[in-house]
């Protein structure tokens, strides 16, 4: 597409047949939404005209303390007289009057985050106008009681709920069960009441000016960027860096002119299979939100032909055919699934907006794999198109078909978001948030969601509503998210206040487990066991094209054969972290870890280990048959020891009948290995340092098992990593006690073979990486320990940082968790010290990180580019890290 220049200047950028002077490229300046109108129009799409003004102008408003920028007005009016000269209708006209909505879009797609405004234009007089120019006053009036209501709502802030007792007060009088049984005069008497309750709360009478009505929506736009639900959706999303909302005001069609208008909402794909087959829902004789709203039920669109009226018997055909038309174009265009809004007015087609479809991981998958092969997108484009935390979704556990055939669900609703979900019953977000932040795990459960409700649909296992459809909030929300989610099934009664729904006969309370099947629809009581995923061709594909492009290497972090070999499947090229400590918790052990920690002296201690040593050595033969031929990182033992002592009276009680040792001795052992700041006391090669003999032990049982391996034709490649150090003293004192282990273990067993073991560290206090050239001179690898390295250079407890950690994502003190994903541009800077200056005294110094960063990909970017040789991670974002690598690889070229 052409790239445009945008002058920072210009306010307004009109797109229609007069002109258009905006394109797609230009997202950061007039939104997402903005910039595909403009790229629509542009391409030949039946597009409403309009106008986009600016983010930059947002961005003013908030600079200059919620001030209008100066100018803006007068461009709009501008703006507007052009739109009046091309649709040959007058804003506030009294013959044909031009209708508009105003409309948010942020650079980045915030579905139902901000405002939207419907029909402004509409005054006492121009309504008459618009009865006469549609010959419909029904119609006329409805549309403006509906821009009284949402006028008064978004602009003014009067409560919903006031306009809703005044149409029901006339529904009541008319007799009317729905909205749409009111007559006309009903409608006429509405507007009154309407404006009766917008003058009670706003001690104003409604605007009659349309340019005064244009002027407070569009501040009522620019307000909206900054309400609690966006800034908590911009938090969730990890969104920041953007100037503000664009305003987005466009001349108005009508789904609701009759049986022969309609309005809807699709997907040029399956969002959640990625099946290439057109997806989408519409309503008859329904304006915009209704869809969306989940208020009333919509049809599949693959329905549509089926569709006629009394006007045009063809009308359904013909707007499908050109649907499918518009889909085609979209796609060549866009070369992406997109996201697209409809209008029928009168049976012609509008495009109100298309953007890129968000969609679940499969879909991502299948989508990139299908597109590749239609030639729509080259293999690079493919790989770059998943976002690589998405894979997350397939690699999820589904129901177990066993344990569903034994149930009978209770109801069954709509798969809005694959996956499997159970949980105690949460009946408002804020109890989603509070139960799940005390460790419940708890399913929301709600009429339909809106995005008040974020928080709560985020911290929840699942999400399940009575009421909506594929595209309603909630299924669109949770799909972004990859959380799953069953929509509307309606024949759940839910008594929020009662904290209670009832279903097939059934109550079931706040305290009461249900299970959702967000693949399926199906609801269950109770939990139901899950099962592994399978993996299908497309995500093996994708797994290829990954490894084919990237460049840094992927080892998994595990200390069990079982995620050992999981993490092989996965396509792990080596363990990058082995914890030797996870080995020491099973009965059997632990009482002789606790008898080495209380002995008295080296003898009884050397005599403790020894009961140690065969349990480590036949851990370190399963991890190294399950890897044979790939490196294995075994890190020795690292937390300080009063973390294997028992605390509790009874159980250092247990502890003396098991040892022999009495419980006064343990007390005092107990409190003599007390520290005030354990992480920063006696642990890592500091045990060593202290007591060798836990080395000699640890390195023993690995030679033992390396020696027992290659005699068994087992690949084993261990690697020594000795954790903590901060200078390169105490690394050069424990190799050279390693060195000479694993010699006397050779002697030993008369091994006279080879026996390659690499001895390294890790880096993960700031002074090993600020003497990293020093350190390196005594390692064969660096492994980068983030998790210590972010707490040692934030001085942040990783164990304590939840205390205050939301206040700092809240005030963006921090943008994002430093322990999540890595602090660039602090902690970065020791990572890429270590590198450089380990290297320059050791060219063949290996180099990695076993962080939980590891598995993260904007780290895994930083990773990257500052020249490691591989990342580890946990099992599960192995193929995370394989794609991150190959997009980081892909986005360096
Ligand atoms: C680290 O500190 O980054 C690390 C991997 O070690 P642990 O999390 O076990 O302290
Ligand atoms: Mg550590």
């Amino acid at each position: 597409m052409a790239k445009k220049k945008a002058s920072s200047s210009k306010m307004v950028y009109y797109f229609g047949k007069t002109r258009t002077d905006g394109d797609g490229s230009m997202k950061q300046l007039i939104g997402g939404k903005g910039a595909n109108l403009a790229e629509m129009t542009s391409i030949g799409l039946p597009v409403p005209p309009g106008f986009t003004i600016t983010t930059e102008c947002c961005d003013q408003y908030y600079q200059q303390k919620q001030k209008m920028p100066k100018g803006l007005m007068k461009e709009v009016e501008a703006a507007v007289k052009t739109l009046e000269k091309e649709t040959g209708k007058k804003f506030g006209d009294i013959d044909n009057p031009l209708l508009v909505s105003v409309r948010s879009g942020a650079a980045l797609s915030m579905p139902g985050m901000m405002n939207t405004i419907l029909n402004l234009g509409l005054n006492d007089k121009s309504v008459v106008g618009l009865a006469n120019a549609t010959g419909n006053e029904r119609f006329a009036y409805d549309a403006y009681r509906r821009l009284i209501n949402m006028y008064g709502d978004v602009v003014m802030e009067v409560h919903h709920e006031h306009f809703e007792d005044a149409f029901s007060k006339i529904k009541h009088k008319y007799g009317a069960k729905q909205d749409n049984d009111v007559p006309t005069e009903g409608l006429i008497e509405l507007v009154e009441a309407y404006k009766k309750v917008y003058k009670k709360h706003t001690k104003q009478d409604f605007p009659q000016d349309p340019m005064g009505q244009l002027e407070l929506a569009i501040e009522a736009v620019f307000k909206s960027w900054n309400v609690d639900k966006a800034i908590s959706y911009r938090r969730i999303e990890g969104i920041t860096g953007l100037k503000g909302t664009g305003v987005n005001v466009q001349s108005m069609v009508f789904g609701n002119m009759g049986d022969d208008s309609g309005t809807g909402v699709a997907f040029t794909r399956n969002p959640s299979t990625g099946e290439n087959k057109f997806y989408g829902e519409f309503l008859v004789n329904a304006q915009g939100e209704d869809v969306v709203a989940g208020i009333r039920t919509p049809q599949p669109v693959a329905e549509m032909p089926k569709w006629k009226c009394d006007a045009d018997k063809t009308i359904g055909k013909k707007v499908h055919a050109e649907l499918m038309k518009i889909k085609t174009k979209l796609e060549k265009h866009y070369k992406d699934v997109q996201d697209i809004e409809f209008t029928i007015e009168r049976g012609k087609l509008y495009m109100l907006q298309t953007r890129t479809g968000k969609r679940t991981g499969a879909a991502a998958v299948r989508i990139a794999c299908e597109m590749v092969k239609e030639k729509l997108i080259n293999e690079k484009t493919g790989v770059l198109r998943i976002p690589p935390n998405d894979l997350t979704q397939l690699l999820l556990p589904s129901f177990d078909p066993a344990a569903k055939k034994k149930e009978k669900a209770l109801t069954m609703g709509l798969p809005a978001s694959p996956g499997a979900a159970f949980g105690k019953l949460a009946f408002t977000a804020d109890e989603a948030v509070e139960r799940s932040h005390n460790g419940e795990k708890v399913l929301l459960v709600r009429k339909e969601t809106s995005p008040e409700d974020v928080d709560g649909m985020h911290s929840a296992a699942g999400i399940l509503t009575s009421t909506g459809g594929m595209t309603s909030h909630a299924a669109v929300v949770a799909r972004g998210w990859g959380k799953c989610c069953v929509a509307g099934a309606g024949e759940i009664e839910i008594d929020e206040k009662g904290r209670k729904i009832k279903v097939g006969g059934k109550t079931f309370t706040h305290k009461d487990v249900i299970s959702i099947d967000g693949s399926t629809g199906e609801v269950y009581a109770g939990e139901l066991a899950t099962v592994e995923p399978k993996l299908s061709g497309d995500f093996e594909t994708v797994m290829k094209w990954s490894d084919k492009y990237r460049k840094l290497g992927i080892r998994t972090n595990a200390d069990s054969p079982t995620d050992s070999k999981r993490a092989r499947q996965f396509g792990a090229e080596g363990i990058g972290l082995c914890r030797t400590e996870h080995m020491f918790f099973e009965p059997e052990r632990i009482i002789h870890m606790r008898e080495m920690i209380l002995a008295e002296n080296k003898d009884d201690r050397e005599a403790a280990l020894k009961k140690l040593l065969p349990f480590q050595r036949k851990d370190f033969e399963g991890i190294f048959k399950a890897m044979k031929g790939l490196p294995v990182t075994i890190r020795l033992l690292d937390p300080p020891l009063h973390e294997f002592l028992p605390h509790d009276a009874k159980s250092q009680k247990e502890v003396s009948d098991a040892t022999g040792v009495s419980t006064k001795q343990i007390k005092s052992r107990v409190s003599q290995l007390h520290e005030h700041n354990p992480m920063l006391g006696h642990r890592g090669c500091r045990l060593s340092v202290t007591y060798p003999e836990i080395l000699v032990m640890q390195v023993t049982a690995i030679t033992e098992a390396t020696i027992n391996c290659l005699k068994k034709k087992i690949d084993a490649k261990p690697e020594i990593m000795i954790p903590l150090v901060g200078t390169v003293q105490e690394l050069s004192m424990l190799r050279e006690i390693a060195e000479q282990t694993i010699e006397d273990v050779k002697a030993k067993k008369k091994y006279t073979g080879k026996l390659p073991i690499l001895i390294g560290t890790m880096i993960e206090i700031p002074r090993a990486a600020l003497t990293a050239d020093e350190v390196a001179t005594e390692a064969d690898f660096f492994s980068f320990g983030t998790n210590d390295l972010t707490q040692m250079t934030f001085g942040y407890s990783r164990d304590d940082i939840n205390s205050f950690l939301p206040d700092y994502l809240n005030e963006e003190v921090l943008e994002k968790d430093p322990f999540q994903s890595l602090d660039t541009s602090g902690v970065g800077q020791l990572v890429a010290m270590g590198v450089e200056k380990g290297r320059q005294t050791n060219g063949k110094l290996k180099l990695g990180i076993c962080g939980e960063h590891g598995g993260d990909p904007s780290s895994i970017a930083f990773c990257h580019k500052v020249g490691l040789d591989y990342v580890s991670c946990s099992p599960f974002r192995v193929p995370i890290a394989r794609l991150a690598a190959a997009q980081a690889a892909l986005n360096g070229n």
